[in-house]
Formats: C-alpha cells, sequence, structure tokens
C-alpha cells in the first residue's frame, strides 16, 4: 500500500486520519517522516495551492524541540502534503481519553512544553490558532520529565491558517475548535499570539479537571460562553496555578500571559506540584447517568438522552450533532424563537455530559451565570445568531473579497 508522494517520499502506512488529510508514515531522503496528504477537496483548490507554497518559508521556518519541524512541501499532481517530522508516540487526546485527568505536574509539564514551541512560532510571527490536545504530540522516545510526562510537541503549524484561505472563508467566518477558541475571535477580531494562550490556558483546565472551561452543548452556546463566562475554580487546585489560568482565560487578549513567560511561570510550580494526585473534580462521565431524572431544568425528563461525547450534543431539538472537534466548526443556527428561551431553548436543555452535576457547587455556579446570561441573552443571542450566519457561510462562496489583514495577522508585540 505504499505509495509515492512527489519524487523524494514514500507513504507507507497510515499513522492517522484529520480533519485536513490523513497521515502517513514515510520514508524520505533522510529516514523516516510522518507524511499529512491533505484532503483531495484542499488539494485540489487551486487558490490553497497557491497558498500553500507561499506559506513555505514561514512553515519550513520553525525549528524548536517542542514543535513538530515541518521539513518540505509537496505539490504533485493531485497530491498537497506536508512532510513532518515523525514523532513516535500518541497525542495528548488519546491520553486525556485513556487517563480521563492527568496529576498537576504531569499536566503543567506538558502545557509548559507546549507554551515553549508557542513563544518559539508567536517570535517568528506564526499564531497557530487551533492549539488543541488533538494537535499535541507526546514524543514516546524522548526522555521522562516532571511528573513522568515525554516531550509535548504542538504540531499542525499553520494549517488552520492555510485552510482558511480568502476564498474559502469571510473574515467574519470562525476557524478554530469551539471549545479553545477565544472570546476575540468570536467577536471577529484577527487572531493575534494571545488566542494561542487563551487555547493552551484551556487545554491546561482540561487537563486538570477532565472537561474543558466553557465546552458542553452546542456550539453556540459554547461560543457565548466563551464571550459572557467566567471560569469556575476547579477544587482543589493550587492558588498559583489557578491563577496562570485565570489570567490566561481573561477575556481582554491584552491581559493573557506571553508564551514564553507562561512557559516559565508554569515551571516554576513544578517543584510544588511534584506527587500531587489528579484533582479530585466531578467525573462528566459518572454524571451523565443521573442526568434526566435529576436536572431540575430539563426540558422533557422522560426523553432519552443520548450519551454523545462532551461538546457534541445538540442543544436545539432536531440539530445534528457537530463535531467540535474539527478545525472548521460548522452549525445549525438556532432559530430566534429556538434561542430566546421558549420550552425548548437553549438554557432548558438537558445536562450535556461534562455539564455540572445538580447540586453540585458548579453547578450552583452555572445556574448563577445561566441567570446571568439569560440576562443579556437577547443581546448575545443576536450576537449568536450572527456568528451562527457567519459560520453558516459555505466554504466556496466565490464572491470572497481578499481579507488579507486575517490571513497575515503577525503575533502581537
Ligand atoms: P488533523 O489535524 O488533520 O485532524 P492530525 O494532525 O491530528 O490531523 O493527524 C491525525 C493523526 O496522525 C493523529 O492522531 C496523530 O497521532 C498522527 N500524527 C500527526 N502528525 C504526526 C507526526 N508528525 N508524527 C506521528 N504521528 C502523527
Ligand atoms: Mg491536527
Amino acid at each position: 500500500m505504499a505509495r509515492k508522494i512527489g519524487s523524494r517520499y514514500t507513504a507507507n502506512q497510515i499513522l492517522g486520519r484529520g480533519s485536513a488529510g490523513t497521515v502517513w508514515l514515510g520514508e524520505g531522503p533522510e529516514g523516516p517522516v510522518a507524511i499529512k496528504l491533505l484532503r483531495e477537496d484542499l488539494a485540489s483548490d487551486q487558490e490553497l495551492v497557491g497558498r500553500f507554497v507561499q506559506e513555505r518559508t514561514a512553515l519550513l521556518g520553525l525549528d524548536h524541540p517542542h514543535v513538530v519541524s515541518v521539513r518540505d512541501l509537496v505539490v504533485d499532481g493531485n497530491d498537497l502534503a506536508l512532510v513532518m517530522d515523525l514523532v513516535r508516540g500518541t497525542d495528548l487526546r488519546t491520553r486525556l481519553d485513556r487517563e480521563r485527568r492527568l496529576a498537576p505536574e504531569a499536566a503543567v509539564a506538558i502545557v509548559a512544553d507546549v507554551a515553549d514551541g508557542l513563544a518559539a512560532a508567536h517570535a517568528a510571527g506564526v499564531v497557530h490558532r487551533d492549539v488543541k490536545p488533538e494537535n499535541v504530540l507526546l514524543d514516546m522516545q524522548g526522555p521522562l520529565g516532571p511528573g513522568g510526562s515525554h516531550p509535548a510537541l504542538l504540531t499542525d503549524f499553520g494549517v488552520a491558517k492555510l485552510i482558511d484561505s480568502p476564498r474559502r472563508t469571510r473574515a467574519t467566518k470562525i476557524i478554530g475548535t469551539p471549545d479553545y477558541l477565544a472570546p476575540e475571535i468570536i467577536e471577529g477580531l484577527p487572531p493575534r499570539a494571545a488566542v494561542d494562550i487563551y487555547a493552551l490556558a484551556t487545554v491546561l483546565y482540561e487537563l486538570l479537571a477532565g472537561f474543558t472551561p466553557f465546552g458542553g452543548g452546542h456550539p453556540g452556546a459554547v461560543l457565548r460562553r466563551h464571550v459572557t463566562e467566567t471560569v469556575v475554580p476547579l477544587p482543589g487546585i493550587p492558588e498559583e496555578l489557578w491563577q496562570l489560568i485565570v489570567q490566561c482565560l481573561a477575556k481582554a487578549p491584552a491581559s493573557r500571559l506571553r508564551a514564553s513567560e507562561l512557559g516559565a511561570r508554569l515551571r516554576e510550580q513544578l517543584p510544588l506540584l511534584a506527587g500531587m494526585p489528579p484533582l479530585d473534580v466531578d467525573s462528566p462521565d459518572s454524571e451523565a447517568e443521573e442526568q434526566d431524572e435529576t436536572y431540575e431544568e430539563t426540558a422533557e425528563p422522560s426523553a432519552p438522552v443520548a450519551r454523545q461525547r462532551r461538546g457534541a450534543v445538540p442543544l436545539v431539538p432536531g440539530a445534528a450533532p457537530d463535531s467540535n472537534r474539527d478545525t472548521h466548526t460548522s452549525m445549525r443556527v438556532p432559530a430566534p424563537d429556538e434561542l430566546a428561551g421558549g420550552a425548548r431553548g437553549t438554557a432548558r436543555a438537558p445536562r450535556a455530559t461534562g455539564a455540572p452535576r445538580p447540586g453540585s457547587a458548579r453547578h450552583r455556579a452555572s445556574a448563577r451565570r445561566r441567570r446571568i446570561t439569560l440576562g443579556v441573552a437577547g443581546a448575545v443571542l443576536v450576537a449568536a445568531i450572527g456568528v451562527g450566519t457567519w459560520i453558516a457561510v459555505s466554504g466556496d462562496d466565490a464572491d470572497g473579497t481578499p481579507q488579507d489583514t486575517k490571513n497575515s495577522a503577525p503575533a502581537s508585540p
């Protein structure tokens, strides 16, 4: 099943499939490599191919121990491929799925690695824009670090940006994974380095808690929470670590730490975290089992609630679940009456896996937040409908006004 990629590479075996294409274990002139073969619809997009070639320098320029280096870009017939360093190991999502929550020391060590990788990228003017556990690879052949963690490397640099070409998206279309999207992106500002910090702080929270701070339910609800809600403290988390998370989840991008500082501050905390077990946080999965009867705001308590991955539960009846792990969000736009809090409105949807258990501190906090957010629901939902409309814009709209400001957004100074 081997196939040639350009004149120099052979793809031998599929390592994994992602939203942008398939990753192969391959062989190049200098030994084994990972080859990401982009999806056919992306590869046949002439403008994307042009950008791909244009981006060559920026993509190839990143060389850092915590970044998966792109070694080559191949445009060959119908194939469009990124040749990367091969990382022998697993991605962070797989590890998190297996362990559910990581011990603070391991979580912090991994996130500090990624912060260092981001610092190098930001210094080179590259914003990642899709930081999430799926895009962090753990190098099992690397030395064991604090908390027994292997080195973490950030991958998929520039892929979000490549796919986010003017023809495929409008300035207002949102690119990214809803759970990790910084509020300023939702509000339509160009993505700067601080969006990566927000996403990385979300990953850190998720590693510690087992769920993201604002995830769960329809993507529109997730987007709204990013803009309007504050993060609920995790029980038992050391105060200094919590303050770092809060600071990096600040709504105002300028209030967040820079990547290099985040990396350094996290590493400072490692000795204090040594030996600490994973936080004792309500487990989303065990909560899911009791949710139907006990959730006070469940619209239809007797209706069976499908066990879906958190973040993929449609809050709007009849809506197909979205895969919120994809690079591109796509969502059904809730009708105004659905959003306006009728019997089937957003606020009364059954508790999603990952939503707080009724009566728990997190639930009380979220009920309180819900009251607050319902108070501003009118304004925000208008915004959400706006967001949804942008998102609904088809990827291949032809009128595409070039949005170069968005696509060449430099890292913040
Ligand atoms: P996408 O971002 O398009 O969704 P991914 O980059 O996540 O796709 O790749 C899909 C799979 O391939 C992942 O599960 C990951 O483990 C594997 N993979 C990606 N890049 C590499 C690499 N450089 N070395 C080894 N495996 C990789
Ligand atoms: Mg990826």
